[in-house]
């Protein structure tokens, strides 16, 4: 039946970023459709492995910082993470950051350090979880992507760099892996409310005129993403290869 293909019984996923925000959101869909959960953070939060474990699947936490880590590093935590609960269905890169400043002034740092953390960690990651995934022959990997994979945004030039080079691999990681029986999708939520966008909405200006452009009429929030995010890791999507699927009460729509 249709809702069965939604399932994830028995399944394992690893989502970067899992600690708060979207990524939160992201491992307790996952986890509430049947996924045992390999929670990946900087920070050292309980908050995620409590709720997940209050639903009676199993969280397992391993920490890494992206900012200092390099393709070995990240190989050897996806390697570590499928001998957790002895395999690896679903890889979600969640995990971002993002610096604010006009193009005229940003400096090399921000530009570095954005495209190590959003980009260069969600490729290596992806590698690694597909050299496992194609060996298995199937896997679902799941990019969060943005409304800058569509646009150019305002004082956020790495961030927009990194965010539509995110969508460029997500749609060539798919042409090539789509063989293996790995899915390769995104999701491109709107503006959400986290401390991600908590300088836009203390912004007496940009706050308004963001709202303002929203059809749905209000920011999103990390259980809006939740179907997406089931969809693409379940067999649901089986067919999908490559999408940005827009969440985002419609602002691309405008
Ligand atoms: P958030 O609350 O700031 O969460 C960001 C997550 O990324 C945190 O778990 C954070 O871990 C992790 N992270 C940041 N830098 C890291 C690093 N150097 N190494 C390892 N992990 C790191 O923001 P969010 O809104 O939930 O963002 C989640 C994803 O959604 C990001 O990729 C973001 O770009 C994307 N996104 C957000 C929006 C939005 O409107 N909020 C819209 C589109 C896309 P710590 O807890 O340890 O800091």
């Amino acid at each position: 039946m249709i809702l069965d293909l939604f399932k994830l019984d028995g399944k394992v996923a690893l989502v970067t970023g899992a600690d708060k925000g979207l990524g939160q959101g992201l491992a307790l869909a996952l986890a509430e459709a049947g996924a045992d959960i390999i929670g990946l953070s900087r920070s050292d939060s309980n908050t995620t492995a409590e709720a997940i474990r209050a639903l009676g699947r199993q969280y397992h936490a391993m920490h890494c910082d992206f900012q200092t880590t390099n393709a070995d590093v990240l190989r050897n935590i996806v390697d570590e993470a499928a001998n957790q609960f002895g395999r690896l269905d679903i890889l979600v890169n969640n995990a971002g950051t993002i610096r604010r400043g006009p193009a005229l002034d940003f400096s090399e740092t921000d530009w570095d350090d954005v495209i190590q953390v959003n980009l260069k960690s969600a490729f290596f990651l992806s590698q690694a979880a597909a050299r496992i995934m194609s060996k298995n022959g199937a896997g679902k990997i799941v990019n969060i992507a943005s409304m800058l994979s569509f646009q150019g945004g305002i004082n956020v030039i790495s961030y927009a760099a990194a965010k539509s080079a995110l969508a460029g691999i997500t749609r060539g990681l798919a042409n090539e892996w789509a063989k293996h029986n790995i899915n390769v999708n995104a999701i491109a939520p709107g503006y959400m409310a986290t401390d991600n966008t908590a300088v836009l909405r203390s912004d007496s200006n940009r706050a308004p005129a963001i709202l303002d452009r929203i059809p749905a009429g209000r920011w999103g929030t990390p259980d809006d993403l939740k179907g997406a995010v089931v969809f693409l890791a379940s067999s649901a999507s089986d067919y999908m290869h490559g999408a940005i699927v827009p969440v985002d009460g419609g602002w691309l729509t405008r």
